[in-house]
């Protein structure tokens, strides 16, 4: 009988707790109402969605209200990237009369034009409806380039800001190589630098925490954001629910119109299994025990590195040491395809990854390690390895010995 495969992908999806799925299973048997139908069954499932909303809620400190439920942190980023440019150009566009937004961007000055500053290692999800703002003439943008470890250094996003900043959007941690970003220290030098000038413009500063939150204290306050991404299959909970918290008094326009779900946030029947999935896993990333494990991770990762740096004397690690998280492993491997690795690894029982999941199959260099100075080269020689919750000794110990053999393989010539 074939083992089970070890799966080392975490950081691309991670299972469902057994937990979340048992809070979700009364919604997909019995409690099937659509949540806005005003009889027994609609308002059951309208309840799961208020408790869920409530756990999220207390896993991020912040009011119920706050949350937004979306599909996942895609549609949570773009609702935070397009809501808050739509809104600052409807307000400005109607002090200037302009019949219509298209026809108002069309004439727009570049001085006019709503600014956002975001790091050139962010998300796609981020990166790509900055491009398209970009691109229709609506937005200028900053790209922020990292330091070689992949770290954004506050004072270049300070002196990024411009009279015209309306967003400002800085990842929590990197999703290829785990960078923790200083969240917390660059709002506060963005508060002060902006209390020292008297721009109009309010500059909301979002977070995408998709990748954080497992490992690291997501309190919104503490944290210093007006908006924060979240995903639920990246933190033990199913696919398909997301949310965006949003400050109160932030103003921002919705991304899909309908029902007007969400208090108009987010139209559309609510993904009320995946919610009330999500709001669990949210839950039990604040019990103890939960917590505990991720400290406890770190150090089977640093085993784990320590072995795989002794077997392959010339790998890499990428990114910082130090601000990173604790289940993030990720390697340059000169000489070598990353996806050839990943490849062997698999017919081996392995899975890992050659950066983010989602850009995986274009197999273009990563935009993380070009941003950070890297060639095209040894951006494509890289590869991630995610641990998780239940990942065991035994098994980085097959993950060690897959990559070494797997390399040796391509050492002697090939696939
Ligand atoms: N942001 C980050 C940092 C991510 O890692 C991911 C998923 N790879 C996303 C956003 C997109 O998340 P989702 O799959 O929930 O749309």
């Amino acid at each position: 009988m074939s083992k089970r495969p070890v799966y080392m992908d975490y950081a691309a999806a991670t299972p469902a707790d057994p937990r979340a799925l048992k809070a979700m299973m009364p919604f997909l048997k019995n409690s099937y109402g659509n949540p806005s139908s005003s009889h027994a069954l609609g308002q059951q499932a309208k309840v799961g969605i208020e408790k869920a909303r409530e756990k999220v809620a207390a896993f991020l400190s912040c009011s119920a209200g706050e949350v937004v439920f979306t599909s996942g942190a895609t549609e949570a980023n773009n609702l935070a990237i397009h809501g808050i440019l739509q809104s600052v150009l409807e307000s400005y566009l109607k002090t200037k009369n302009y019949p219509s937004i298209l026809l108002g961007v069309n004439q727009l000055k570049t001085s006019e034009k709503p600014h956002i500053i975001t790091s050139a290692i962010e998300h796609e999800s981020v990166l790509a409806p900055i491009r398209d703002l970009e691109k229709r003439g609506a937005v200028e943008a900053t790209y922020v380039l990292p330091d070689a470890e992949g770290l954004v250094r506050p004072s270049d996003v300070a002196d990024a800001l411009t009279p015209n900043t309306a967003l400002v959007s800085i990842q929590y941690a990197n999703s290829e190589i785990g960078t923790v970003q200083p969240i917390a220290e660059i709002s506060r030098v963005l508060r002060d630098f902006l209390k020292t000038k008297n721009y109009k413009l309010k500059t909301i500063f979002h977070t995408d925490a998709t990748q954080a939150a497992n490992y690291l204290d997501c309190s919104v306050e503490k944290l210093g954001v007006d908006l924060l991404t979240l995903s639920s299959h990246k933190i033990y909970g199913p696919k398909g629910a997301g949310a965006l918290y949003a400050k109160k008094g932030v103003e921002f326009s919705p991304l899909l119109l309908g029902g007007g779900q969400e208090e108009g946030r987010r139209s559309g029947t609510e993904n009320v299994p995946g919610i009330v999935g999500m709001g669990e896993a949210c839950a039990l990333l604040l019990d103890p025990r939960i917590r505990l494990r991720s400290i406890s991770l770190r150090q089977l990762r640093d085993r784990c590195v320590k072995s795989a740096l002794a077997r392959i004397p010339e790998a890499r690690i990428t990114g910082s040491v130090k601000n990173r998280l604790p289940n993030n492993i990720h390697l340059r491997l000169p000489g070598v395809q990353g996806k050839d690795v990943v490849f062997l690894m698999d017919q081996k029982g392995v899975c890992v990854s050659t950066g983010s999941a989602c850009s995986e199959s274009s197999q273009e260099a990563s935009h993380v390690l070009l941003a950070m100075g890297y060639s095209r080269e040894e951006a494509l020689s890289s590869v991630r390895i995610s641990l998780g919750r239940t990942t065991t000794a035994a098994e980085t110990a097959r993950c060690v010995k897959a990559l070494v053999s797997s390399l040796d393989r391509l050492k002697r010539g090939g696939i």
